[in-house]
């Protein structure tokens, strides 16, 4: 650095040849899902199997859990501890909030301060259940609804799964939550100027969400399209065509090939804009790759599936239908717009995983799939280099560029060569050095 340019007090950090890159862009990420897993136990089997294990879980939960906030926990099934009520879990922490999930998510179970704290002691909603002398028990059968009410935004931690992601480098987020609205829009804004989130974020939310802020913006308009519930062709079109009339994109997110053609088809019909996407990809038959490439819309893709689900698919997807899942290489070589994106907590949300994923395609097990969708791993890092708005161009260290950074702690060509042990030096977001080893 030119000692010119240098503020006094300000923090030096080495960088002693190793590599200095753009940040990263995670195209597709979920992050309230992600904060609300993140800071959940698991309680369930296989990694909980007995009534000690279940109390050393919660109360090495409560150890850490500031004063006043719930502890979540998921996935319990009986085989652990057997039925719970308030007062088993009340012999097992007292202090604070507790609900525990169910592993069939239809039932969860509070402790009598998780009772009080969310005023459901008193309730009489169907699904409170009660014993005979009428106290609540703590039993409380299908009240997602009521439940995220009530137990508000307080489960996530939204601090640490964003300095987690700022430790691998990720500077800004494209959330593909579908159903945004300006209430949660706003709740981000808060969380975002408070310093909880450092990433600047980039949500999919419906047409008549507006969001005015420099560190979140309103990106393209989500369609969540399902096998046994598709819409009609023109209803889709409409979407598309009133997106486009307001100056949004569209992102359709297609699992399957009769989701891929109904989506093909309506961007055909209303016209495609380079604001256009199609979530995961999952499955592209070869030809529809030619009118991916002349819509030029982007397919953001998760290549860390094909690592994390890929033996799965080596079992349940016959064998001719492989080739077409979670496709990267062929779909870069045909012209084809490429991103990439996590979509965690459905996936694992580390990038560097994910890149290495789309390089080696081998399974958890250790198997190949679509060995012929490899690409090499500078490729593989610059799919997550795009910016919100383009994300398949990867952006460059250049004068004028917003200041997102990301130091590695070796050069470039160590980096690639073992992209899933790669360290995050420090990260600069907006200028601001958000995290620095
Ligand atoms: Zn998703």
């Amino acid at each position: 650095m030119g000692h010119g340019l240098r503020r006094r007090g300000a923090r030096v950090v080495d960088a002693a040849g190793t590599a200095l890159l753009p940040a990263l862009h995670d195209h597709h990420l979920h992050l309230r899902s992600l904060a609300a897993q993140a800071s959940s136990v698991c309680v369930g089997p296989p990694s909980v199997r007995g009534r000690d294990e279940f109390v050393a879980k919660l109360r090495e939960a409560a150890s850490r859990c500031a004063e006043g906030h719930w502890i979540r926990a998921i996935g319990y099934h009986e085989s652990v501890a057997g039925e719970l009520d308030r007062w088993a879990l009340d012999n097992i922490v007292a202090e604070h909030p507790v609900r525990v999930q169910h592993c069939s998510g239809a039932l969860w179970i509070l402790n009598s301060t998780g009772l009080a704290t969310s005023r459901l002691d008193t309730s009489y909603a169907n699904g409170v259940q009660r014993a005979a002398d009428g106290s609540a028990t703590g039993r409380l059968w299908r009240l997602d609804g009521l439940g995220r009410q009530v137990f508000g935004a307080t489960a996530a931690n939204m601090f640490d799964v964003s300095r987690d992601l700022a430790a691998m480098g990720v500077a800004s987020i494209t959330d593909a939550t579908p159903e945004q609205t300006n209430e949660g829009i706003a709740d981000l804004v808060t969380l975002v100027k408070s310093g909880e989130i450092v990433q600047r974020l980039h949500l999919m939310a419906p047409v008549e969400v507006e969001c005015d802020d420099d560190h979140v913006t309103v990106g393209p308009v989500k369609v969540v399209l399902d096998d046994l519930t598709l819409p009609e062709l023109d209803e889709l079109v409409e979407t598309v065509a009133a997106a486009h009339r307001a100056g949004r994109g569209v992102a359709i997110h297609c699992v399957s090939t009769v989701q891929l053609v109904l989506a093909i088809t309506a961007f055909d019909a209303a016209g495609a804009s380079t604001l256009d996407r199609i979530e995961h990809g999952a499955v592209i038959p070869v030809e529809l790759i030619p009118a991916l490439r002349r819509l030029g819309i982007t397919i953001v893709t998760q290549p860390n599936f094909v690592a994390e689900r890929g033996d799965r698919y080596l079992r349940d997807v016959a064998p001719e239908d492989r080739d077409s899942l979670y496709r990267c290489r062929s779909l870069l070589e045909a012209g084809v717009r490429v991103a990439f994106g996590t979509d965690a907590p459905f996936g694992g949300h580390n990038p560097w995983a994910a890149m290495q994923a789309a390089v080696g395609r081998t399974t958890h097990r250790g198997e190949m799939l679509g060995a012929s969708e490899r690409i090499s791993p500078l490729v593989a890092l610059r799919l997550f280099l795009g910016s919100a708005e383009n994300p398949s161009s990867p952006r460059r260290l250049a004068v004028g560029e917003r200041a997102d950074l990301c130091l590695l702690d070796v050069p470039l060509d160590a980096a690639l060569r073992q992209l899933e042990s790669v360290s995050v030096r420090a990260t600069i977001i907006d200028g601001i050095l958000r995290h620095v080893i």
